[in-house]
């Protein structure tokens, strides 16, 4: 049993038992008002929660709008400016609103609400890109994945035809307001693979423009060549959502991605994407991600996949089931933080045992999932050469970044293109 103690004293602790049980908002709270990020339900439905920052700089969005979170212990409210979490009326900690940027209530040059093209989650700035996923337009069987709400989300919160100068105009509004050093790309299916040649594009203008790391999310190509071509480009990330590591589950809650792609070919994806950090441009760092949402299949499976995916030196990136409102699964329970713990500890203790890049990337703050490094709170192991040496590679990355940065942000003069936009040269 988690008790009040545990809680004041373990932020990821906190982290992770918001996302399993939700957050319920006193009267008090302003949250806009006071420079808070507004709801938005977007990237598959996970971002659905109120977005803040725990004590040790631990971002999350806290589910707010499910079901589940009308009974939860924690509520939060706004005492003399500050914001207060409470656990069943006890104290825990105060918190952050994370803040709103600018250009969150501004709208690009062609009209469009910025925060319809990409929002903040946590530090870095998320973009799903293109039209809905096509197994949401299935008919009469549906094979969307249950869990899923972006059938749901576009039209809504994101806007469904983005060109590139939008996003341009969104990444750099982004860049020089919030911060950022990394924006995520994320497609659903296409017919005839196309999500790669849709997104190429705008990776190469964020490289040349910006200088950014840019990560991929999309289904896993057929021609697994692709992702060299994407490592050549100056891609860093990679991730292949393949929610669950049980075979009949993901079949079941994952009935377009079983029929298309199947799983074996998500976890060869991940096999070979993981291979070529070895290859491309030394000055960009590159990892493979699995990603599965704990909670949809049983934790020993979910323990199972991660040391499945850490043995072939990628990073798994763990979610926690949320049954989002309107979906399939909207009516399930969410996991119980308990059958949670173990899976995240072994989450740091596989990725410091295999000695994975974890938490290298400066400025990097993910508030829908537990990051690897967050969870050392939950182990009781200690890798203490392990941890050393990736301090050290956090500080050497970061300072050549940050010098590439610098560079790049020196203004350049104008130039034409032949389709007559006008981009720096
Ligand atoms: S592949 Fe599944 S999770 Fe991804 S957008 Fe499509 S339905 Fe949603």
């Amino acid at each position: 049993m988690i008790s009040l103690s545990d809680l004041r004293s373990n932020p990821a602790l906190v982290k992770l038992d918001l996302y399993c049980k939700g957050l319920r908002l006193d009267d008090s709270c302003l949250v806009e008002e006071d420079g808070g990020r507004k709801v938005l339900r977007t990237r598959a439905g996970l971002g659905s929660g109120l977005e803040l920052i725990l004590p040790g700089n631990l971002w999350t969005n806290a589910p707010v709008t499910e079901r589940f979170a009308a009974d939860s212990p924690y509520t939060l409210h706004r005492e003399n400016g500050r914001y207060l979490l409470r656990w069943n009326g006890d104290d825990v900690t105060a918190v952050t609103l994370s803040p709103r940027p600018g250009w969150y209530d501004r709208q690009t040059s062609t009209a469009k609400p910025m925060t319809r093209i990409g929002t903040l989650q946590g530090t870095y700035l998320g973009i799903y890109q293109a039209k809905v996923c096509e197994y949401w337009t299935v008919k009469p069987e549906k094979v969307n994945c249950k869990f899923c709400s972006v059938g749901l989300n576009l039209g809504i919160d994101d806007a469904d035809d983005k060109s590139i100068d939008e996003v341009m105009e969104v990444v750099r509004a982004a860049r020089e307001e919030s911060g950022i050093t990394y924006v995520d790309f994320n497609t659903g299916h296409y017919e005839g693979d196309t999500y790669l040649d849709i997104l190429e594009p705008f990776i190469v203008r964020i490289k040349r423009e910006l200088g950014l790391l840019v990560g991929v999310q999309t289904p896993p190509h057929r021609d697994l060549r692709r992702y060299d071509h994407l490592r050549a480009i100056g891609v860093n990330r990679v991730s292949f959502c393949f929610e669950i590591f049980d075979r009949q589950l993901f079949e079941e809650v994952c009935p377009g991605k079983h029929a298309e792609y199947g799983l074996d070919h998500y976890l060869e994806a991940v096999r070979y994407c993981a291979t070529l950090s070895r290859k491309g441009p030394k000055d960009e760092p590159w990892v493979a991600n699995g990603e599965i949402i704990a909670g949809l299949e049983p934790p020993e499976s979910s323990i199972r996949a991660i040391d499945w995916i850490t043995s072939v030196g990628a990073i798994p990136t763990v979610c926690v089931f949320r049954p989002l409102v309107g979906t399939d699964l909207q009516d399930a329970e969410p996991p119980k933080t308990e059958e949670m713990i173990p899976v995240f500890r072994r989450l740091y203790e596989a990725c410091m045992e295999r000695k994975l890049p974890v938490g290298v990337a400066p400025n990097i703050h993910v508030s829908l999932v537990m990051l690897p490094e967050e969870c050392r709170a939950l182990s009781p192991n200690r890798y203490p050469l392990q941890t050393l040496k990736l301090r050290a590679m956090s500080k050497v990355f970061g300072r050549r970044f940050g010098k590439r940065l610098e560079r790049m942000a020196t203004p350049k003069a104008p130039t034409r293109t032949a389709a007559g936009l006008a981009t720096p040269a």
